[in-house]
C-alpha cells in the first residue's frame, strides 16, 4: 500500500460516509414553509414546506430531511411526486438520475398532525392556554436543535438558510415569526395568512412561530446601521406591564452595539408566550415568559441575555452542542455587561461575581463533576458549566486582554463572521490572530481542562521599596496548570495607595520584584478580579458596623465603635499549601481557607465569624468529617510559614457551623480535623507524639510521628504477622492504604532503626 492510495480510500469513505448521514450531505438554501396553526384546540397543525437545496457531494441521487412525529402526505421533487420513506423521524427519497454540488433542487412535503413536545417538557411545540408556539431548543433529544417538530428540515447547528413563513391562523389571532413582517392577508376559508421573512441565513433551531390573540407594543433604536424596530407582542392584557417591562430593550441594544458591533438583523422582538420556564433566543422573535413582565434584576438580565444571544448564538453559531460555552457562556456574561452599562461598572462586576460564585460552589454538582467548558456531554449541553463558568471564563478572558484589545477583537469576531457557525478552536485561533497573544495557553487553562485555576501569593518580601513577591498556581477541580499566565499583583501602603503590576509566568509558580515609590506592607493577587480564578474577594472599611462578607463565608464584629479597620478577604476554594508538617496530624481542608488582609486604625479589635461547610463541595469525598471529629482552625500569619493551631470558640460539628476567632490578625485561616480516636482517650490522643488516625479506620489511615525520629512504620497483626514495614525517609505523616486489610485490631509499632519508639492500637472496622 502507498500514501496514494490511502488518500484515494480516504476520499472514497468519506464520500460513502456523507452520503450516509442526510444532514451532512444537503445545503439548504431557502425554506418556504406554509403552515396552518387554526386548530389549536385541537393541538394539530398542517404544512406544506417548499425546500430549495444543493446537494454537498456530486452524484447525489437521495435525500433526507429531518421531521419528528409529524405525519408526511406527499413529498414532491422538482415538482413531480416521488416515493418517499419516513423512518427514524427522516423523510427521505431517491432521485432517477445524479445531481451534483451546482444544482439547485427543490423538495416539497406535505404534512400534519400532532407536533412533538421535548420528553423533558422543555422545547418543542406547545398549545398552551390558547397559544400556539415553538421552543426551538430540546433539553433532552438528539440533536437538541428542534426545528424538525414542526417541519422538515435539516436540523443542525451549521446549516443556514433564510425563510419565508406563511401562516395560516383563525381571523382573531396573529402569527408572529422571525424575521420581517411582510403582509397579512384573508385565504378562501376567512381565516388570515401571515407572511414574514428572514432575509439573513439562520439555523432551524432559532427560527419561531406564536399564533394567539395577540397585540404589539413598539419601541425602536437608533442602531450603528440604522433605526431597527423593536416589536413586543403580547397578550391584551399584557400591555401595559410590557410596556413598563421592556422598556430598557432600546438601552440594551445600545450597550451591545457598543460593545459588540452592529445589532445583525433588521428587527428587535419578543412575544410573550405562555409558558413559565425560561425564554428562547428565536431570532427576531423571542419567545418570552409570561412570568417575567418585570422589571426586576432577574427579568431584565433574562431581557438581555436573550436579546445577546442575537451576536452570541444567532449570527455566529456553535458548530457543535460540544462548543454550547460560545452561545450560553457569552449570553450569561452579556447579563453582566448590560447591567454594568445600564448601573456602572461596580455593578456589574458585583453580578460577575454572583455568577462566579454559583460557578464555584455549583457547576460541579449540578454537572456531575467538573467539567471542561469545551465537549460537554449531551446532557450537560445546556448545564451550570456551559452557563456559569462560560460566563467565568469570558470575563477572564476579558480580564487577560484588557478592555481595548477584547472588545475591539469581538467586534471582528462579528464583521468577519456574520451568519456563520464557529467551533472553540475557530474562536481560539481567531482571537489569537486578532489580538497577536497566542490564546492556546488560555484557553488550555479555560477551556480544555476542568476545574478553576487559582492564583496565591506564597511569598511575599520587601527590602526598602523594592517587593519580591512569588505567585503559586493551583487549581479547584483539576490537575492542570497552566501556562502563559498573567496575574496582577497590586502592592498596598494603604488601603487607599497602592500600585499593581502584572507578572507573567509558565507553570506552577513565578517570582517578581518590583521598585514601588513606597515600601509596600502587602500584596494581593488580582485585586481588581478581573480573573474568574478559584477566588472571590470583598472588602469593606468598618466604622464600628457588624460586616457579613456574605460570599466569603465570613463575619466581622467589631469590638471598638470608635475605631475603624479596612478589610480585605479572598475566599480560596482550594486546598491551603501546606509547607512543612501539618499540625500535629490536623488534617486540612482540601475545600477553602481565607487569606485577610486589614488595616487597623486606633485600637480596632474585630471577632471575627468563619463558617464551616461541607455543602461547598459535596462531590468531593476526600475530606468528609464524621461524627465525633473535632473541627480545629489552622491560622499562619504569612503563606510560606507552618499553619498552627488558633484558639477558637466553637460552634461547630462535623455537618458544618462556625468558628469565632476573638481578635482577628492578617494572615491565613483553615479548618482542619482531627480525626475520632475512640481507642485513646481525648487526653491522651492530645499528648501522643506518635498519632494514629482515623482510628477505627476504614480503607485509609493516616500515621502521623511529628518530630520524633521515627525512621520506619511496622504494622503487625494482633497474632504477630508483619502486615507492612514502611521506611519514612523524614516524613513527618504517612498515609496507609488499608482497602486490603481485614477487619479488626492491628499493632503500629513506631521504630527508630530497630528501636521501639511507640506502639499504638489500630482498629480496622469497615
Ligand atoms: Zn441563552
Amino acid at each position: 500500500m502507498n500514501k496514494t492510495l490511502i488518500i484515494l480510500l480516504l476520499l472514497v469513505t468519506t464520500t460513502l460516509l456523507g452520503q450516509t448521514n442526510h444532514r451532512d450531505s444537503i445545503d439548504v438554501l431557502h425554506y418556504n414553509l406554509h403552515i396552518d396553526i387554526t386548530q389549536i384546540p385541537q393541538t394539530t397543525i398542517s404544512g406544506k414546506a417548499i425546500i430549495e437545496f444543493s446537494p454537498l457531494f456530486n452524484y447525489s441521487d437521495n435525500f433526507g430531511f429531518d421531521l419528528q412525529k409529524l405525519t408526511v402526505d406527499s413529498v414532491k421533487f422538482n415538482g413531480n411526486v416521488v416515493d418517499f420513506q419516513h423512518t427514524n423521524d427522516v423523510v427521505r427519497f431517491v432521485t432517477t438520475q445524479n445531481y451534483n454540488v451546482t444544482d439547485t433542487l427543490s423538495a416539497e412535503i406535505y404534512y400534519q398532525g400532532v407536533p412533538a413536545k421535548d420528553p423533558s417538557g422543555w422545547g418543542g411545540f406547545y398549545f398552551n392556554s390558547g397559544q400556539a408556539f415553538n421552543l426551538g431548543v430540546g433539553m433532552r433529544v438528539n440533536p437538541h436543535v428542534y426545528g424538525r417538530c414542526w417541519y422538515p428540515c435539516i436540523d443542525n447547528f451549521t446549516d443556514k438558510a433564510t425563510y419565508d413563513f406563511y401562516i395560516t391562523t383563525i381571523p382573531s389571532h396573529t402569527a408572529t415569526c422571525g424575521g420581517v413582517f411582510q403582509s397579512v392577508a384573508p385565504d378562501a376559508n376567512g381565516n388570515k395568512v401571515w407572511h414574514w421573512k428572514i432575509e439573513q441565513p439562520v439555523a432551524t433551531y432559532i427560527t419561531s412561530v406564536v399564533v394567539g390573540e395577540l397585540e404589539k407594543v413598539e419601541f425602536s433604536y437608533q442602531g450603528l446601521n440604522g433605526q431597527i424596530p423593536i416589536d413586543i407582542y403580547c397578550k391584551p392584557s399584557q400591555v401595559s406591564s410590557a410596556t413598563t417591562a421592556f422598556a430598557d430593550v432600546p438601552l440594551m441594544l445600545q450597550i451591545y452595539e457598543n460593545a459588540f458591533g452592529p445589532y445583525p438583523y433588521p428587527r428587535a422582538g419578543y412575544t410573550v408566550v405562555n409558558f413559565n420556564s425560561g425564554a428562547m433566543e428565536h431570532v427576531m422573535n423571542i419567545a418570552y415568559p409570561n412570568d417575567a413582565l418585570t422589571t426586576s434584576l432577574s427579568s431584565q438580565t433574562l431581557m438581555a441575555h436573550e436579546l445577546s444571544h442575537m451576536w452570541f448564538g444567532n449570527s455566529v453559531t456553535c458548530a457543535t452542542a460540544e462548543d454550547m460555552w460560545m452561545n450560553e457562556g457569552w449570553a450569561t456574561f452579556c447579563e453582566g455587561i448590560f447591567v454594568e452599562g445600564r448601573d456602572g461598572y461596580e455593578e456589574g462586576k458585583n453580578y460577575f461575581l454572583d455568577n462566579h460564585r454559583y460557578a464555584l460552589t455549583s457547576a460541579h454538582t449540578n454537572d456531575g463533576g467538573f467539567i471542561p467548558l469545551y465537549g460537554v456531554s449531551h446532557e450537560n449541553t445546556y448545564g451550570t458549566t456551559v452557563y456559569k463558568k462560560g460566563a467565568d471564563f469570558v470575563r477572564s478572558l476579558r480580564g487577560y486582554l484588557g478592555d481595548s484589545v477584547f472588545f475591539a477583537a469581538v467586534k471582528l469576531w462579528f464583521s468577519e463572521n456574520a451568519h456563520t457557525s464557529k467551533n472553540t478552536y475557530q474562536l481560539r485561533d481567531f482571537l489569537t490572530e486578532k489580538t497577536g497573544t497566542d490564546l492556546t495557553p488560555f484557553f488550555d487553562t479555560w477551556i480544555f481542562n476542568s476545574g478553576f485555576p487559582h492564583y496565591a501569593i506564597s511569598n511575599f518580601s520587601t527590602e526598602g521599596n523594592q517587593a519580591t513577591v512569588e505567585i503559586t498556581q493551583s487549581r479547584l477541580g483539576g490537575r492542570y496548570i497552566g501556562n502563559a499566565n498573567k496575574v496582577n499583583v497590586s502592592f498596598f501602603q494603604s488601603p487607599e495607595v497602592y500600585e499593581t503590576h502584572l507578572i507573567e509566568f509558565d507553570g506552577k509558580s513565578g517570582t517578581s520584584t518590583f521598585n514601588l515609590p513606597f515600601n509596600a506592607k502587602y500584596a494581593i493577587v488580582d485585586y481588581n478580579s478581573l480573573l474568574a480564578d478559584a477566588t472571590i474577594k470583598n472588602e469593606y472599611m468598618l466604622y464600628g458596623q457588624q460586616q457579613s462578607f456574605s460570599s466569603q463565608s465570613f463575619i466581622v464584629y467589631p469590638q471598638t465603635t470608635t475605631d475603624s479597620a479596612w478589610i480585605h478577604v479572598t475566599y480560596n476554594f482550594v486546598k491551603p499549601e501546606e509547607h512543612g508538617q501539618i499540625f500535629d496530624g490536623i488534617e486540612l481542608t482540601p475545600h477553602y481557607y481565607w487569606t485577610i488582609n486589614m488595616e487597623s486604625y486606633g485600637n480596632f479589635r474585630g471577632r471575627a465569624r468563619f463558617n464551616h461547610t461541607t455543602s461547598q463541595n459535596p462531590a468531593d469525598s476526600v475530606w468528609k468529617p464524621e461524627p465525633n471529629d473535632r473541627i480545629e482552625m489552622l491560622y499562619r500569619a504569612l503563606p510560606s510559614q507552618p499553619w498552627t493551631k488558633i484558639d477558637i470558640q466553637n460552634y461547630l460539628s462535623w455537618m458544618g457551623g462556625y468558628a469565632f476567632v476573638d481578635s482577628l490578625r492578617p494572615g491565613e485561616y483553615a479548618f482542619g480535623i482531627w480525626r475520632y480516636d475512640s481507642v485513646s482517650t481525648p487526653a491522651q490522643l492530645e499528648n501522643q507524639k506518635c498519632k494514629v488516625f482515623p482510628n477505627p479506620a476504614k480503607n485509609r489511615v493516616t500515621v502521623f510521628v511529628g518530630n520524633t525520629n521515627c525512621t520506619e512504620i511496622e504494622i503487625f497483626s494482633i497474632n504477630g504477622l508483619q502486615i507492612e514495614k514502611i521506611t519514612l525517609d523524614n516524613a513527618t505523616y504517612i498515609e496507609i492504604d488499608t482497602n486490603n486489610y481485614k477487619e479488626g485490631a492491628y499493632i503500629v509499632r513506631f521504630m527508630n532503626k530497630s528501636a521501639l519508639i511507640e506502639s499504638r492500637k489500630l482498629i480496622i472496622a469497615k
